[in-house]
């Protein structure tokens, strides 16, 4: 007897030469290799067990991602290390921009799919060279120069009324490595590293931009062109660190959103960015937008949109880095407020606070990271959504607070 449409037919009338193939087609899974450990590796894994991917992580050591994922300990740096990974997955991304751009060419050299490649992720990875990319694309970015000592230092600040930003091109996050500068001397030390590192280099200054506010522009772009936007949200950094996200940017005139969407394809597309770009943007006091950072991952900022949006970030990530038809963007509710939790004092376990905190707000999603709750460090977010925003921020940051106070 034939079998119904649809069905296969039973192993004996089948015949044998073809059942392995059809089968181990069948049961052929994408897998996507994620170099580095940490909360955007392990936000990756919901996504995958939904759409059947496998993902595999390269970490430095058994922490976050290992707790959910299969994961190999090992050093990023190390080009054996990473070959030896690539070599199990079908593509290679990352939850952090620090693999050596020699590392990375030499993947691309053997032909491993690596997304983002590493001719964008220069751009990424040393501030001086994203503010030469993004000023040869021309697009909108603060004044800025790259300085080598204090006389050149000196100089910027003489032009921009004494006052500017110092950066340093490579290894800062979270406001480490970013200064206001007043004199030259503020910034001694890091032009005495510079030498000591014997390299050369230079220290990114820019022009102290007076913002009414910081917005955050996500872009998602598969290797064969397709891009998808999010709406472009607010973003409240405290002592240099991303606090609380308002999705969309709240009061955001229809100008505004259609400079930052514009200003975010203008970048993936020239740049070449595949999977998710985030472009931190400063709102100025005269109604500009000009382009402070950019991430070429997920980030802080697209939080929100796992509870939020219809297809969250690192579903889009991997759709994107997969070369796969990318997901719808648009919210799901009029509003979604994001608040960062930070590991609070140590008068309570996060044992102890998680109880409280979904007990008392039980429409906020609590997404904690597995990791150890120093005071400060980034352990989880909150995230509620609503068409009162009042209200969801309120409830959002109530929720927040059982883990901080
Ligand atoms: P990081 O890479 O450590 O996140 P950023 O370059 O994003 O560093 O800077 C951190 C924060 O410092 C920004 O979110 C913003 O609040 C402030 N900042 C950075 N650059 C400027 C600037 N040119 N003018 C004014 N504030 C700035």
């Amino acid at each position: 007897m034939r079998p119904p449409p649809g069905r296969s037919a039973p192993a004996a009338d089948r015949p044998p030469a073809e059942t392995p193939r059809v089968a181990s087609r069948l049961v052929a899974v994408l897998r996507v290799g994620v170099v580095g450990g940490g909360q955007l590796a392990r936000m990756m894994i919901p996504p995958a067990i939904e759409l059947g991917i496998v993902i595999r992580v390269l970490a430095e050591d058994e922490g976050m991602a290992a707790q959910i994922a299969a994961t190999q300990v090992g050093d990023y740096r190390d080009l054996d290390t990473v070959l030896a990974f690539a070599e199990t997955v079908d593509v290679v991304t990352f939850d952090h921009e620090h693999v050596p751009q020699t590392v990375l060419r030499e993947l691309v050299a053997r032909g491993v799919a690596v997304h983002p490649g590493p001719d964008a992720l220069q751009y990424a990875q040393d501030k001086i060279r994203m503010r030469e990319g993004l000023t040869a694309l021309g697009v909108p970015v603060p004044d800025w120069a790259a300085v080598t000592d204090a006389a050149g230092l000196q100089a910027f600040l003489d032009d921009h009324g004494g006052a500017a930003v110092v950066k340093t091109a490579r290894g800062g996050y979270d406001g480490k490595g970013v200064r206001v500068v007043r004199s030259a001397s503020d910034v001694e030390d890091w032009f005495a590293a510079l030498d000591e590192d014997g390299r050369g280099g230079a220290l990114l200054v820019e022009e102290l931009v007076s913002f009414r506010r910081e917005l955050a522009q996500l872009v998602a772009r598969r290797p064969s062109g397709e891009t998808t936007l999010w709406p472009v949200v607010e973003t409240v950094q405290q002592d240099g660190v991303c606090a609380e996200v308002f999705a969309p940017a709240p009061g955001a005139a229809e100008r505004l959103a259609e400079m930052a969407a514009r200003i975010g394809l203008q970048i993936a597309e020239g740049l070449g960015v595949t999977g998710v770009l985030a472009v931190e943007l400063f709102e100025t006091d005269d109604d500009r937008i000009l382009v402070n950072e950019l991430a070429m991952r997920p980030h802080n900022s697209g939080h929100w949109s796992i509870d939020g949006s219809t297809t969250s970030q690192f579903e889009q990530h991997l759709r994107a880095v997969l070369d796969l038809p990318l997901g719808a963007t648009g919210v799901r509710e009029p509003w979604a407020v994001m608040i960062n939790v930070l590991g609070g004092p140590e008068t309570a376990t996060l044992d102890e606070r998680l109880p409280l905190a979904l007990a008392d707000q039980p429409e906020a999603k609590v997404h904690l990271y597995g990791k150890s709750p120093r005071p400060g460090r980034k352990i989880g977010h909150v995230t509620v959504t609503g068409d009162d925003l009042d209200d969801v921020t309120y409830r959002a940051r109530a929720a927040a607070a059982f883990f901080r106070d």
